[in-house]
């Protein structure tokens, strides 16, 4: 190892700057959604089946619902603008702007060039939880999704269809999008559910049982024409491992519901970004 420098406290004592301030970004009305979503009825659901992935369509301006109605398990989303799937959710953005985790108010961001709110948060009934003497929180945006390549390197060869990358992979397919294309446009994901964090000596990605039960839910404003896909990991509450059919699994529910019109005066679809793309050429 390198020998330390002189000044290597001096240089460790540098207090940091938060990267991203976000007292400038749009704030989310939480007040006008609430009144919203009070009126709301309910248009449609879906179960998504253990260890299997299902796609749901939610109109800009309506509202959904992810919950356990079985027993814990977390949920790997992924989120397209329903007119254009090139635009996704850019999961290292919302990282950036928002923290590992998220919870009310927080917001889903778009893939560039779009760059803005997919989703706003607004119901969490975890969000007791916090954070916990590992340094554990609910709902990450560091995590990827389990995947087939990285259990197939980890296990030695081992073939697992079952992980959220190919379950999302099959729900995008099961919407017409041909297999092949499918792969390429599932992208990093909302950990719904799951707790997670780095360990403080190793900074290694760790996951514990999600503290989730029967009828908590997370709840989203979709600020734009949004297809989601979900996927029910084959890890379960993630207290133990995935990629594997060891772990006890349940389904998830998606709900949609809709406002009455008169309720979402004062919103409107966040525009795309106004950056005109020119980098300086
Ligand atoms: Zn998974």
């Amino acid at each position: 190892m390198t020998q330390p420098p002189a000044d290597a406290d001096a240089r460790r004592a540098v207090a940091p700057v938060i990267c991203y301030p976000d007292d400038t970004l749009p704030v989310a009305d939480l007040a006008l959604y609430a009144r919203a979503r009070a009126g709301a009825r309910k248009t449609g659901e879906v179960v998504v089946p253990p260890r299997d992935g299902r796609a749901f369509r939610v109109p800009a301006g309506s509202f959904f619902r992810i919950s356990c109605p079985d027993g814990a398990q977390v949920g790997d989303l992924n989120l397209f603008n329903a007119n254009d799937l090139s635009e996704r959710f850019y999961s290292g953005k919302t990282r950036a702007l928002h923290g590992t985790h998220l919870t009310v108010g927080d917001r889903m961001w778009s893939s560039f060039p779009a760059l803005r709110p997919m989703a706003t948060i607004t119901a969490d009934t975890l969000d007791w939880y916090g954070v916990d003497t590992y340094g554990g929180r609910v709902h990450d945006v560091i995590g990827t999704r389990c995947d087939p390549y990285t259990h197939w390197l980890l296990s030695g060869g081992d073939r697992y269809h079952h992980c959220c990358h190919s379950n999302l992979t099959r729900a995008l397919s099961a919407e017409g999008v041909v297999p092949e294309q499918a792969e390429g446009l599932v992208h990093d994901v909302l950990n719904v559910f799951m707790c997670t964090g780095f360990t403080a000596d190793t900074g290694q990605y760790f996951m514990k049982a999600s503290p989730v039960r029967r009828g908590d839910y997370l709840e989203f404003f979709a600020e734009i024409d949004l297809l989601g896909v979900l996927s029910a990991c084959p890890g379960g509450d993630c207290g133990s491992e995935h990629s594997s059919d060891a772990a006890a699994c349940h389904p998830l529910l998606v709900e949609v519901f809709a406002p009455d019109p008169a309720d979402l005066q004062g919103w409107t679809p966040p525009p795309i970004n106004g950056y005109d793309r020119s980098h300086g050429l």
